[in-house]
């Protein structure tokens, strides 16, 4: 009997000296320790001893007992300090590393510029103001004094979604809302997205920017329009900048022109950026046409204005030496890093 104890005490510390997980120590516990465990077998069997060596014998189990007890608990102690040491390895942070690079973007060319223009022009009074991109046709022509059978209103030139609805090919109609809808005397710029049926190539897109600018006031003359423009210029372009104005056409403006500025590369001598002329187209204005006040009800008799519109793509362009309309399209990230 003694020498069975024996050997069930030393089976069971050497299952648990070989056990590899948890799993494996209760299992071990079960099958000495539990109901029907061996331990708990050996005591069923102290009948068959007799009755003066049973406290003896029943001192021996209980010894063997703990002896187990202590070396499951022990291993389970062990274990338990293998799986953390194991989960500290794995999670280790190896803090000499170089950090992980945090990509800031860019701002957009076409953004700086429009945040340009409207800097100099809010400087002077003026209010931004957007409108719809889709418009409806009478907005982006007819109040304009552009009559239906313009070349403009042309469905090769321009996105129409119904007959009366298109895609708004300037954003003169925003000047006209602000007309129609808000007290004189006005000074806004309206900046925003405008779509022309056109293909994409170095200086055409079918989606671009334009900012256009309105006064509506008493006694404001064709003066008034230079001297503001003349001013948008040299603040854009540099304290040296001039301007000149060739007469042009545009339907809703009477008279109209275009206006040139003085390159700011060469400084007017002739260079590979104004492609030796010294000068610059930068962008078309004009007094607001007596027909275009009528429309809106404003009596043109009592009030005159002016008017002007730049693409936002042009100034971009010209500001950054940019020589293809596509780079602002494409979004490749190292053209856009420059910025
Ligand atoms: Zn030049």
């Amino acid at each position: 009997m003694k020498d069975r104890l024996q050997k069930i005490r030393n089976e069971a510390i050497a299952q648990i000296k070989a056990a590899g997980g948890m799993d494996a120590l209760n299992d071990i516990r079960v099958s000495f320790l539990g109901k029907k465990g061996e331990l708990t077998a050996i005591m069923k069997s102290m009948r068959d001893i007799p009755p003066e060596e049973r406290p003896a014998f029943g001192q021996m189990v209980n010894e063997a007992r703990q002896e187990i007890e202590n070396s499951l608990d022990t291993m389970k102690k062990d274990l338990a300090a293998k799986a953390r040491e194991l989960q500290l390895k794995s999670e280790v942070i190896d803090v000499t590393l170089p950090a992980k690079k945090n990509h800031l973007g860019h701002r957009h060319p076409n953004s700086i510029a429009q945040e340009e223009v409207e800097r100099i022009f809010t400087g002077m009074g003026y209010e931004v103001v957007e409108g719809p991109e889709i418009e409806f046709d009478y907005y982006n022509f007819e109040a304009l004094n552009i009559p239906a059978n313009h070349p403009a209103k042309d469905e090769q030139d321009t996105f129409y979604i119904t007959k009366d609805l298109l895609l708004r090919t300037q954003t003169s109609g925003t000047q006209i809302h602000t007309m129609e809808t808000q007290p004189l005397p006005i000074r806004m710029i309206a900046p925003g997205r405008v779509f022309r049926a056109d293909e994409l190539d170095a200086t055409h897109s079918p989606n671009f920017h334009q900012i256009e600018g309105l006064v509506v006031d008493k006694n404001v003359t064709f003066a008034d329009l230079k001297g503001t423009l003349a001013e948008f210029a040299k603040q854009l372009f540099g304290e040296d900048t001039k301007v000149k104005f060739r007469p042009h056409h545009f339907p809703f403006t009477e008279p109209s022109a275009e206006m040139d500025v003085t390159c700011f590369k060469c400084g007017g001598k002739g260079c590979r950026m104004c492609k030796g002329e010294g000068w610059i187209e930068i962008l078309g204005c004009g007094m607001v046409h007596p027909h275009v006040f009528e429309m809106c009800g404003i009596d043109p008799e009592e009030y005159q204005g002016f008017a002007f519109g730049v693409g936002l793509e042009r100034i971009a362009m010209l500001k950054y030496e940019i020589d293809d309309m596509h780079h602002l399209y494409e979004n490749d990230i190292r053209f856009l890093k420059q910025f």
